[in-house]
């Protein structure tokens, strides 16, 4: 058995753990950091996603818009530091809906939004034009949103959308990047400050007199450590009982679809488009009385609910749509690699078709798209988790849902303060564990939006 000293353990080389380690080592110059993984990094659920962004978040207060905000000034300046090494672009999302009574709910909710800060709302037609998004660039960009009002004006920017469109809410300050080229690049500064990087499991963390002493790993190698980070993904609450902690947290799971747009149906250079009503999947009347006649089948002709969305991803030959609608999320225990219907991608190459008609020439094709996804780890309001646990020396970088890309820079960057000390910014108390038992807090959390900014 070898017995290593490290000033901090990091566990978990994910995004989270990464970004920790980076914010520690560069930005704090701390030394003697080691960040340990039983997987290669950035291989369970980091590089799973749509690696998307945006500043637009619901209340009931302004932390998530200010949080995010601060992760996006940090990927900004990265970017710049980096020569943009991983492709952040600045599209935007936008929100559709063919529904007239979708209008009032749309402004509605972009006002409470831009009210916290994430950027004012221009009406179209209105007195300033519209402005498309750059495919590439992502400063001196608009913040806030834009809401097109006119049928016509939404079929001339996004000639592919249903003709039905009445609405679209282009949402700024978004868009997205490379998680595997962004992780890379953090790594490998991290490491030349001196990180050290070790695969390993860790199978215990030893406590005495409620302080963090030391970690074990599954070689049967010891780490003599005073602070342990938890950074463990969707084995957060594994990993917290090792403390003898009952995390408050719970994982859903959630798939992606890369299908081929071989015809083009969409231009590459679209921004992220999202579905705001319900849809009622097309079938032909051969295909629904086949689907009718089976109890396994039959929920394929129900409605489905409203958030089918997808953004184009392109080298310059294949050009791929990732496309993603979560309408199952039963909180699951992590299983890997994780199971997926198999129906999963037809229904939403048939789902996407209501948002863009043209995308009807893949039905029948769901058996050529792959498939993949990971667990959201999150909290009951949709926060994360990141400060000391209850236990000195020991602390969290978690329960990131399904933003934990976009979020890893203001994460790394309070976890790493937290840590080194200096002054916490104003969104850190709601956002460590502490506050489940902050009575103001917990009132808060009574009128929570159940969906709490889930896409
Ligand atoms: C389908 C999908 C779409 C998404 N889309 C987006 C998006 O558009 N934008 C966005 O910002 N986010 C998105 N996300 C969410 C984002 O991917 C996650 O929030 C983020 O990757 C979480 O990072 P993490 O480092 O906490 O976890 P992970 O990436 O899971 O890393 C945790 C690491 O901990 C390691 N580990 C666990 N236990 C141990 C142990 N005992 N010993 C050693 N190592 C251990 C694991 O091996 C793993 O490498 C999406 C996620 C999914 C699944």
């Amino acid at each position: 058995m070898t017995r290593l000293n490290s000033d901090i353990v990091i566990c978990g080389a994910g995004m989270a753990g990464i970004a920790a380690a980076y914010h520690l080592a560069v930005r704090h110059g701390v030394k003697n950091i080691t960040l340990v993984d039983e997987r290669q990094p950035l291989t369970l659920t980091s590089d799973k996603g749509t690696a998307a962004y945006r500043n637009w978040w619901p209340g009931p207060d302004d932390t998530m818009v200010r949080f995010m905000n601060r992760s996006i000034d940090l990927l900004e300046t990265l970017a710049q530091e980096s020569d943009n090494c991983f492709q952040l672009n600045r599209r935007g999302y936008v929100f559709l809906t063919a529904e007239p009574y979708q209008i009032p709910i749309m402004k509605r909710t972009a006002t409470e939004i831009s009210a916290l800060g994430a950027g004012p709302i221009r009406e179209h037609p209105g007195s300033l034009p519209y402005t498309p998004s750059p495919s590439q660039r992502f400063d001196n960009l608009p913040t806030g949103a834009d809401l097109l009002l006119s049928p016509d004006l939404i079929r001339q920017q996004f000639p592919f959308v249903t003709e039905d469109s009445v609405a679209a809410l282009h949402v700024r300050r978004c868009g997205w990047l490379d998680p595997l080229r962004l992780g890379k690049w953090l790594l490998d500064q991290a490491q030349a400050h001196g990180v050290r990087l070790l695969r390993a499991q860790v199978t215990g963390v030893s406590v005495i007199n409620n302080r963090v002493q030391r970690v074990q790993l599954h070689t049967g190698d010891q780490i003599n450590t005073n602070t342990f980070v938890i950074a463990a993904g969707p084995y957060l609450k594994r990993v917290g009982a090792m403390l003898g902690l009952d995390l408050p947290i719970f994982n859903e799971l959630h798939g992606k679809i890369a299908l081929r747009d071989d015809l083009g149906i969409v231009p590459p250079d679209a921004p992220l488009m999202f579905w705001n009503d319900p849809v009622a999947l097309a079938w032909t009347a051969a295909e629904r009385a086949q689907l009718e006649a089976k109890d396994e089948t039959r929920w394929l002709l129900d409605a489905f609910p409203a958030g089918v969305h997808f953004r184009p991803r392109t080298d310059g030959h294949t050009h791929v749509l990732l496309v993603i609608w979560t309408y199952d999320i039963k909180p699951q225990e992590p299983v890997w690699p994780p199971q997926f219907d198999r129906d999963y991608p037809e229904v939403l190459i048939r789902g996407l078709a209501r948002m863009i008609p043209g995308l009807s020439a893949y039905f029948g094709r769901g058996r050529e798209a792959y498939v993949d996804g990971g667990y959201y780890c999150k909290t009951a309001e949709n926060r994360p988790l990141i400060g000391p646990l209850p236990i000195q020396g020991a602390y969290i970088i978690g329960a990131l849902s399904g933003y934990g890309i976009m979020a890893s820079q203001a994460a790394g960057e309070l976890l790493a303060t937290h840590i080194t000390g200096g002054t916490l910014p104003g969104y850190a108390s709601h956002l460590r564990l502490e506050r489940y038992e902050d009575a103001a807090y917990q009132s808060l959390m009574a009128n929570w939006d159940v969906s709490s900014g889930q896409l």
